[in-house]
């Protein structure tokens, strides 16, 4: 049997639905176009009541997203072999740890990293994605997905080490990116049709 695909996965926005992230579009357009932020920065939570509300703002990711049913299939069949890379906090690791327990997902990633060192997101997974070397790694963050896309280490060819697939949203999908798509299911067929053709001689 072939190997299985290793596939990184972002867990709020990509296997966790997350109607919240929809309120990321307006934050970071009062960013860019008001306080004149260009950079990529994110919010960090220091202390109990920034920790607090931080904590329900993400008890919103309760649904599974589409094409969770998919990936427990993929894995089971040995074609993808997943792992859970999330820019959470540890101090957020037991409501992430209750929902996939929930939602019976327990056992379909080889490996769940979160931002246990509070580093600026985009950095974070930039440097766990080198180290684990995925082929793919799905995320819904466009400002995470740009950094990404333009940061990973290219093979000879030119081609990127990790192909970086977007989920976007209604409000910024008219962003050009030639990996994006709705939803999980979707990003998921293009990864399994991808190595389709790759096992063609
Ligand atoms: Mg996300």
């Amino acid at each position: 049997m072939a190997k299985p695909i290793v596939v990184g996965f972002d867990f709020d926005g990509v296997v966790a639905y997350n109607p919240a992230r929809l309120a990321r579009y307006p934050i970071s357009f009062i960013k860019q176009n008001i306080l004149g932020i260009h950079t990529v920065s994110f919010f960090i939570p220091k202390n109990g009541i920034e920790r607090a509300f931080w904590s329900l703002a993400h008890e919103s990711s309760m649904f599974p997203a589409l094409g969770v049913t998919h990936l427990r299939h993929l894995v089971s069949e040995g074609v993808i072999e997943a792992h859970l890379l999330t820019s959470r906090f540890g101090f957020l690791e037991p409501n992430l740890r209750r929902f996939l327990r929930f939602w019976n997902l327990s056992n379909v990633f080889t490996s769940v990293t979160l931002n246990t060192r509070e580093e600026q997101p985009h950095l974070f997974k930039e440097r766990i994605i080198r180290a684990k070397k995925f082929e793919y790694f799905v995320e819904d963050n466009w400002d995470i997905v740009s950094h990404l896309a333009a940061n990973l280490p290219r093979r000879q060819k030119g081609t990127r080490l990790t192909t970086v697939h977007w989920i976007y949203n209604i409000f910024d999908r008219n962003q050009p990116y030639p990996h994006k798509y709705p939803y999980l299911e979707k990003s998921l067929e293009h990864i399994v049709t991808g190595r389709t053709i790759k096992a063609t001689p």
